[in-house]
């Protein structure tokens, strides 16, 4: 007997090749197997092959070497003794059990039969492993590639809607990009015109509230400070004094020195009583050879000492025309002042304070008045 084929290990391995060929012991599933393995298109080899199983399945014998021998023997009628023998058994109805199959092997040299089937069932085997192999090579190479092309077609269609997205994404970026360089350049095109305009806007404000022969604030521009100098005194309670000032007899000036020669002093002036201003102190020309003050923060006492000294400075001074060299004589002013919150309202208030200033005029010129009862009418106090 070939004990190395009839191995345990040979033995499994053999049933497990059967079992992969769809041949087992139950006799319902391994006829169904081996017939189909058994029928047209298949070579004479996978034709015996489900023939053994058949067999064995049929008789419900193990897979074994000495069962296949004998199924190999039985089929190809390789041996008639044995072929008898296992009709004979057969038609008896009495079971070919493996004890009764050992031995009657035993008995018989069927080893070339046996190594013609071995040999048969190897390149089976083997070739089962190498389409076994393949076939899970090929599995996992489909797998590997279908993984890889599941993936890669993932990618491709998240690259595509990528792409999709990045290309409508950057059209639409090439647009902005293109419309805000033309923004940008319409902003500083807008921006530069926006600076002239606003050049020219500073330009014609200062020139609208501009004295331009004095450079003072002219009277439009006093009036808008006395509004907001009115509301922020009012507002903290702060008294707000106004001052009118008048150049006395400057039509002499005129009249001896020219016009030109007038301006000059008109301007001397203006810069003497400018002296005084400040945050809380605005000079303005009101007109021809006329100016007020606005005093925030002092009363009419100390509004009228602030600018009394510039009265007095003016008045100390021999001014010269330069054009001629003659003395234009003594250069005075006269004012008024009025406590703007003494009276219904601004523009009350400085009439109140023209009033002291005519009063001035009427007392002899070259001094400052405050407003008192005579000069307009008063708010009660409260
Ligand atoms: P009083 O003391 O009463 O104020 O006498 P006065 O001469 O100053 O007053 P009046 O109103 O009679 O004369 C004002 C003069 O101021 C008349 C005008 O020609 C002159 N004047 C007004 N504006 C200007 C100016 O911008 N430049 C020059 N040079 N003279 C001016
Ligand atoms: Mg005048
Ligand atoms: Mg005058």
């Amino acid at each position: 007997m070939d004990n190395e084929i009839a191995s345990p290990a040979a033995e499994q391995q053999s049933f497990s090749l059967l079992r992969l060929l769809g041949l087992g012991r139950k006799p319902e599933m391994d006829a169904a197997a081996a017939a189909v393995h058994a029928g047209a298109g298949h070579s004479p080899q996978e034709r015996h092959l489900g023939e053994i199983g058949r067999f064995l399945g049929q008789h419900g014998l193990p897979v074994t070497m000495v069962t296949l021998k004998v199924a190999w023997t039985f089929l190809t009628r390789a041996d008639d003794d044995l072929v008898l023998a296992l009709d004979r058994r057969i038609l008896s109805g009495r079971e070919l059990t493996l004890e009764w199959l050992q031995d009657i092997t035993d008995r018989r040299d069927i080893s070339d039969e046996a190594t013609e089937l071995r040999e048969l069932m190897q390149r089976l085997e083997t070739s089962v492993e190498e389409f076994g192999k393949s076939t899970r090579e090929a599995h996992g190479a489909a797998s590997e590639y279908h993984n890889a092309l599941s993936g890669q077609i993932g990618e491709l269609e998240r690259v595509a809607k990528a792409s999709a997205v990045i290309s409508e994404m950057a059209q639409i970026g090439k647009a902005m990009l293109r419309r805000t360089h033309e923004v940008e350049r319409q902003m500083l095109r807008s921006s530069a015109q926006t600076r002239a305009l606003k050049r020219k806007l500073d330009e014609a404000r200062r020139e609208s509230e501009e004295d331009h022969l004095t450079g003072l604030p002219n009277r439009r521009a006093f009036e808008t400070v006395f509004e907001s100098e009115y509301r922020a005194a009012e507002l903290v309670s702060e008294p707000l004094c106004v001052v009118f000032c008048d150049i006395d007899h400057f039509k002499r000036v005129n009249d001896e020195h020219g016009h030109d020669a007038g301006d000059r002093v008109l301007r001397l002036v203006a810069e003497m009583l400018a002296q005084v201003s400040d945050d809380r102190c605005h000079v303005a020309r009101h007109g021809g050879e006329e100016f007020v003050v606005l005093m925030r923060g002092q009363t009419p006492a100390e509004t009228q000492a602030r600018l009394d000294k510039v009265r007095s400075e003016l008045a100390g001074r021999r001014l010269v025309n330069r054009a001629t060299d003659t003395p234009f004589g003594q250069v005075t002013f006269s004012a008024g002042v009025a406590q703007v919150f003494d009276y219904s309202d601004p523009r009350a208030a400085l009439q109140a304070a023209d009033a002291a200033l005519y009063r001035a005029k009427l007392e002899g010129r070259n001094r400052i008045l405050l407003a008192d009862a005579q000069d307009g009418e008063r708010k009660l106090a409260a």
